[in-house]
């Protein structure tokens, strides 16, 4: 089954204790397609500038990633800079250029429209409702989002959740959103908003799942080399919704085999910057990390 992705396509300028890059291929429509590529087919809506290069677009040509619905229009692409200290797991945004974000609306191709599955990734929430109006019964809208967005367009994210089945965030905006401390009673609020399940994704110590059933926890897997962690929460949930449009099972089992599959993707993209880990990535090397991951969380009763 195909997915549709609507999200940023960036130039991130990134800084890490290991390193840094300036105007790398990004953005989390970018990430997440990339990794989803590797189980399904996604479209993406999206918009880009007149000076994007058009190699990144090659590359995700490569992909096999269908780039219909990607527009190129006069102006500069969407920049994000940002860095991170020895805790990767906190991105400090150093500065977001919305350029030709700021004007844009999707316009959803006709073809994309009867998409089963739908991905509302980071992006203004007034942009993933205007996606949402123009789908026509998708099997499962999952979404995105960021505390630049929640500090900013509160009340439109909280429209936008009550139309989204899924919800993955990480728990520092869980905690946001709902302003509430405890995750526990955090998770419970923002279900009540409309989300059925919501993913938490905590960096390198995995990813919880809450809904109606209970708690699921994935751990993640310990890497001796991490360089830049930007797009593990795309790549997360490209793994995520890319096993299940691959199977279209949504039965409980197989929901959390896929969240052990973004895991997997999640914990490739972290080794290195921008893509480059993914670019090189393949399939074999994807079934064998994600049967470490297996043995990482393995245990049975004496
Ligand atoms: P992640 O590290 O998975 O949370 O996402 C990183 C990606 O999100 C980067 O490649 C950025 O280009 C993109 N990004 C950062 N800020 C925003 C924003 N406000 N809206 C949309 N995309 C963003």
């Amino acid at each position: 089954m195909s997915i549709l992705v609507v999200g940023s396509v960036a130039l991130d300028s990134v800084r890490t204790p290991f390193g840094e890059v300036k105007e790398a291929l990004g953005g989390s429509a970018t990430y997440f397609s990339t990794a989803a590529s590797f189980f399904a087919d996604v479209r993406v809506v999206a918009v880009v500038g007149e000076d994007f290069p058009e190699e990144h677009l090659a590359f995700l040509r490569s992909r096999s990633i269908d780039l219909w619905g990607l527009k190129r229009v006069p102006g500069r692409t969407f920049r994000w800079t940002g860095e991170y200290g020895f805790d990767l797991n906190d991105a400090r945004t150093l500065e977001t250029q919305l350029n030709v974000f700021a004007e844009f609306h999707p316009d959803i191709p006709e073809a994309y429209r009867e998409s089963e599955l739908v991905f509302l990734a980071n992006i203004d929430p007034d942009l993933q409702r205007e996606v949402l109006a123009q789908v026509r019964s998708p099997k499962l809208v999952a979404a995105d989002t960021m505390n630049f967005w929640i500090d900013r367009k509160p009340e439109s994210l909280r429209e936008t959740l009550r139309s989204v089945n899924m919800l993955l965030i990480n728990d520092a905006e869980v905690r946001q959103l709902a302003k509430e401390p405890n995750l526990v009673r955090a998770a419970r609020t923002i279900l009540d908003w409309g989300p059925t399940s919501l993913v938490i994704k905590r960096g390198e110590y995995g990813a919880l799942m809450v809904r109606e059933g209970g708690w699921f926890a994935a751990p993640a897997i310990p890497l001796d080399s991490v360089f830049d962690p930007t797009g593990a929460g795309d790549c997360f949930a490209g793994g995520f919704i890319g096993y299940l449009a691959n199977t279209m099972n949504f039965e409980e089992a197989n929901v959390r085999k896929a969240i052990v599959m973004g895991s997997v993707m999640a914990s490739f993209n972290v080794e290195a910057f921008s893509l480059d880990r993914l670019r090189r990535l393949t399939y074999p090397e994807i079934e064998s990390r994600y049967k470490a991951f297996r043995k990482l969380a393995h245990f049975e009763d004496l």
